[in-house]
C-alpha cells in the first residue's frame, strides 16, 4: 500500500490517501474526489473494448452457423436435383406417411 498526495480540486487543501482508496473525502471542505479518474476510465474503456470483440465473435460465429446451414440445404438440394429417383424415393416416402397418417 502506497500513501500518496493530491490537492483537493475544490479547496486546494493537501490531501494524504493510501492508493487503495478510490473515493476521497476532502477533510477541510468535505468535497468528494474520485481518486484515479484516468485509470478508471481506461479500465473502463479497456472494458467496453473487450466486450465488444467479443460481440464481434459472436455474429462471426452466429454468421459461420448460418453459412453452414445454408451449405447443407444446398447439398441436399444439390444431391437431390443430381438423382431424381432421390428425390422420388422421398416423394414416396413422404405419401406413405401420408397414407399411414390418413
Ligand atoms: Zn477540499
Amino acid at each position: 500500500m502506497e500513501i500518496r498526495n493530491m490537492k483537493c480540486p475544490n479547496c486546494d487543501a493537501t490531501l494524504t490517501f493510501e492508493d487503495s482508496v478510490s473515493i476521497l473525502t476532502c477533510n477541510y471542505c468535505g468535497s468528494t474526489i474520485m481518486i484515479d479518474d484516468k485509470a478508471a476510465e481506461a479500465d473502463r474503456e479497456l472494458i467496453a473494448r473487450s466486450q465488444a470483440k467479443q460481440r464481434d465473435a459472436e455474429i462471426e460465429t452466429e454468421r459461420a452457423r448460418n453459412l453452414s446451414e445454408i451449405d447443407e440445404k444446398e447439398k441436399i438440394i444439390d444431391a437431390l436435383t443430381q438423382n431424381p429417383s432421390a428425390t422420388l424415393g422421398i416423394v414416396k416416402t413422404v405419401l406413405d406417411i401420408i397414407d399411414d397418417i390418413t
